[in-house]
């Protein structure tokens, strides 16, 4: 459970399902987004497409002129509910980070691809 925003009890919840944004240095692809699901049995394959995401942002960024290490991650969605009903306000992002992806698949990560793609890593999480 988290805090509301709006009722600031401990009553908020995320949706069985919904979109996670993928940020990493404020940058975002336009396809830099994955489904999650809150069901165990799906847990293998999101956690997959995740990867498989990062890669692509990787892949990308590896093109860009200026590059800087690549040190703040994002991933936010918008699925959340809170037990009392409330009205959420329609920019609230939630970080899924250790809730739904766990840092240490994302540190994995992003030491492996940034090996991978020649990247600097200098990850704050
Ligand atoms: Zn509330």
């Amino acid at each position: 459970m988290m805090y509301c925003p709006t009722c600031f009890n401990n009553s908020l919840h995320f949706d069985d399902k919904g979109v996670i944004d993928i940020i990493i240095n404020k940058k975002q692809m336009d396809a830099g987004r994955i489904i999650y699901n809150l069901d165990p049995a799906e847990r293998d394959k999101m956690l997959m497409e995740f990867a498989k995401k990062l890669d692509e942002f990787f892949k990308w960024y590896s093109n860009f002129q200026n590059k800087e290490p690549l040190c703040h991650v994002e991933l936010v969605t918008s699925a959340v509910k809170c037990d009392s009903g409330c009205k959420m306000p329609t920019n609230l992002k939630t970080s899924v980070i250790d809730s739904i992806i766990p840092v240490s698949l994302i540190r994995d990560e992003f030491g492996r691809l940034g090996q991978k793609y020649n990247l600097e890593i200098e990850l704050k999480i």
